[in-house]
């Protein structure tokens, strides 16, 4: 790291599905066997519709984790071309700065689509930190990203200090410890604010763009060659998700120059900024490992039959939140 790559973690090995969602293969053999049984007694027409219910699934957990890992890099990039000042961690700026694109630039999804994203990207952190201790792998207080556990803990910090009132009940879906909690409404304002900040650097130097000169961020794909990379190049660009940030970022920010976003085969699940060459390099590694974390989320969901969500509760007042528990 020389400080001109700066990654957005998961550092865990190479994430081929191939070959990860076996490794865990015989302490899941009883669930395995168990949906089994479910399905074949469910017959043929629940059987699809529990295949359609975990693509479903799989689909949003996988966009909602693309979409949070671009953000952080594009904060990334925001950072160095801006250069705004930054005490602490760039990582946790970083971090820091997607959450709050993240909950202010909703599009059509709404608040309830906005949660249910950010649920899946926290859900994605305390599965990589599970999966950690139960490998008995190094932890890793020496790097420059925060601990998986605790980038779970900053995202329920930021989305509850949002609005606590309204989303007191994220406390008890995350066990969110009050220590940290009474001060996350402080912690969300001061993000808030320099993201404004940045906005309104990026609004005063952009008087002086010409349509012409406006930069640009480009997207540019390489085929994902795992073995369901197909299906996962589908989702990408059918959902447009790339295309839409890298015209939020170009259109609200001053940047310098050109910036190019590509989707690579390279072998580490890993996302990264390189200001020399000014790209952001997404393996598909790492989409594929974010589909692998959805599977041992699913299989999570077979073994508690219940699974608690942060969606806003429809029956209740417009401003009322649950914890509702869904069975699959
Ligand atoms: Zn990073």
């Amino acid at each position: 790291m020389n400080g001109q790559q700066t990654t957005s973690q998961r550092m865990i090995p190479p994430a081929d599905i191939a070959t990860t969602g076996g490794r865990r293969l015989y302490p899941c053999l009883c669930m395995i066997m168990l949906a089994a049984f479910f399905i074949f007694t469910a017959g043929h027409s629940s059987a699809r519709e529990t295949r359609a219910s975990n693509e479903e699934y799989e689909r949003l957990f996988v966009l909602a984790n693309v979409e949070f890992t671009l953000w952080h890099e594009l904060a990334h990039v925001v950072i160095w071309e801006m250069k705004p000042p930054v005490f602490g961690r760039e990582e946790d700026a970083a971090d820091n700065l997607a959450m709050i694109a993240e909950m202010r630039m909703q599009e059509s999804e709404g608040e309830a689509g906005m949660l249910e994203k950010l649920q899946a990207v926290a859900d994605g952190w305390k599965m990589e930190w599970r999966l950690i201790q139960e490998d008995e792998l190094e932890n890793a207080y020496w790097d420059l990203h925060a601990l998986e556990i605790q980038r779970y803990y900053n995202i329920a910090c930021l989305v509850y200090g949002a609005n606590p009132e309204k989303h007191a009940v994220i406390l008890e879906a995350t066990q969110l410890p009050t220590d940290r909690a009474e001060g996350c409404r402080d912690e969300y304002a001061m993000a808030n604010h320099a993201f404004d900040w940045l906005l309104s650097q990026g609004s005063h130097r952009m008087k002086d763009y010409s349509a012409i000169n406006r930069r640009v961020i480009s997207v540019r794909y390489e085929d994902n060659r795992s073995i369901e990379g197909e299906k996962l190049d589908a989702w990408l660009k059918e959902s447009g998700l790339v295309e839409r940030l890298a015209e939020a970022v170009a259109r609200r920010f001053y940047l310098p120059r050109n910036v190019e976003i590509s989707f690579e085969n390279c072998p580490f699940a890993n996302a990264a900024w390189n200001a020399e060459t000014a790209n952001i390099k997404f393996c598909h590694s790492l989409v594929n490992r974010f589909l692998y974390l959805a599977r041992e989320l699913q299989k999570d969901r077979l073994r508690q039959a219940e699974a608690s969500f942060w969606q806003p509760d429809a029956g209740n007042s417009e401003h009322a939140y649950r914890l509702s528990l869904r069975k699959d």
